[in-house]
């Protein structure tokens, strides 16, 4: 047997990083990609000696060509909310001309195809939880338009390149996710909250706390993946937990898993913060027999030691 080569965009951040292990354990050579605005390239270290991959450093807002590969993953795109605010226009781009430029390739080559779409999609969703029929409730010029009409385009381009093409896509609507290699200053509730009780801060809340996540740990998010990757389904597909937390709670659970002794600061709610996310998990239940498996207390505490590090690096490179 032949072996088979993924392309991965994004290759260097948090989900790209995960996905490229995983395919490299399910014998994929795979090529990554990543401009390294928001990856990092330490998240593929341990890759150094591993000769079936390689990470390539472009932009693809730019036309490019790797050669030949059986399947590409699009998972280039700034992805929490302060670096797509910060990196608004870059956003707009990779998720339109490089959006466009990967499904090139996957029509060029014949390979499937499979996007990393998001619950954004839904904005701050009327219906609860989020069914994938649902077409959302988006502010179309709103902060966080830059990302959610991004992702929306994409979906668009992806569907009309089966449409019209013929190319074997995919699209997963991903949920909120998290664990190792989550960026410590991204921004995401995850990351502030764990490195915030680990160095003794107060841990920020936006608005009153009682909007919803569901955080879904990265493992299993991967697998989901994975499973859509090999279906047969081209409409879009939510991958996530279906557990919901209020970020309170969450933040209740930040502290029992760090033992932290810290207070509450609640800040200003950010313009458009959905008030509740859930995904409606029966289509990956039923078409892929894939359901989340690390519940909330467990995929923290799994997480501890990564951000334990992170935050001992910090504490040092300080002195
Ligand atoms: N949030 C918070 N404190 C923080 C960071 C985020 O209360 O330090 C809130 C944020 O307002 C949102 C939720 O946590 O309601 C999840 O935010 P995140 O940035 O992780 O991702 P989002 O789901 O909004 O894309």
């Amino acid at each position: 047997m032949t072996q088979k080569t993924a392309l991965v965009t994004g290759a260097a951040g948090f989900l790209g990083s995960h996905l490229t292990d995983a395919l490299l354990a399910s014998d994929y050579a795979v090529i990554g990609v990543d401009n390294l605005c928001t990856g990092n390239v330490a998240n593929l270290a341990h890759l150094k000696s591993e000769p079936r991959f390689s990470l390539v450093e472009k932009d693809i807002c730019q036309p490019f060509d790797v050669g030949k590969v059986d399947i590409v993953f699009n998972f280039a795109s700034p992805a929490s909310p302060d670096d797509y605010h910060r990196l608004g226009v870059e956003t707009l781009l990779v998720g339109s001309a490089g959006t466009i430029h990967t499904l090139e390739i996957a029509k060029r080559y014949g390979a499937g195809y499979l996007h990393a779409s998001t619950s954004e999609c839904y904005g701050d969703p009327e219906v609860h939880p989020q069914v994938e029929t649902y077409w959302g409730n988006v502010n179309p010029v709103g902060p966080r338009s830059v990302y959610d009409e991004a992702k929306r385009f994409s979906e668009a381009a992806v569907t009309a390149y089966k449409r019209y093409y013929g190319v074997d896509t995919h699209l997963v609507r991903i949920f909120n996710t998290y664990g190792p290699r989550l960026q410590i200053n991204d921004g995401r509730v995850i990351s502030n909250l764990m490195t915030q009780a680990l160095r003794g801060q107060a841990l920020t809340i936006y608005g009153d706390g009682s909007q919803t996540r569901s955080f879904c740990y990265v493992s299993d998010l991967i697998a989901g993946i994975l499973a859509l990757s090999r279906s047969d389904i081209d409409t879009p597909t939510n991958i996530g937990n279906d557990v919901e937390w209020t970020i309170l709670e969450c933040a209740k659970e930040v502290v029992a898993v760090t033992g932290a002794k810290v207070e509450i600061l609640f800040k200003p709610l950010p313009q458009d913060d959905p008030t509740r996310r859930r995904p409606d998990l029966t289509k990956a239940r039923t078409k892929l027999g894939w359901g989340p498996t690390i519940m909330l207390r467990e995929g923290l505490e799994k997480s501890l030691d990564y951000f334990k590090a992170c935050v001992d690096a910090e504490a040092v490179a300080k002195k």
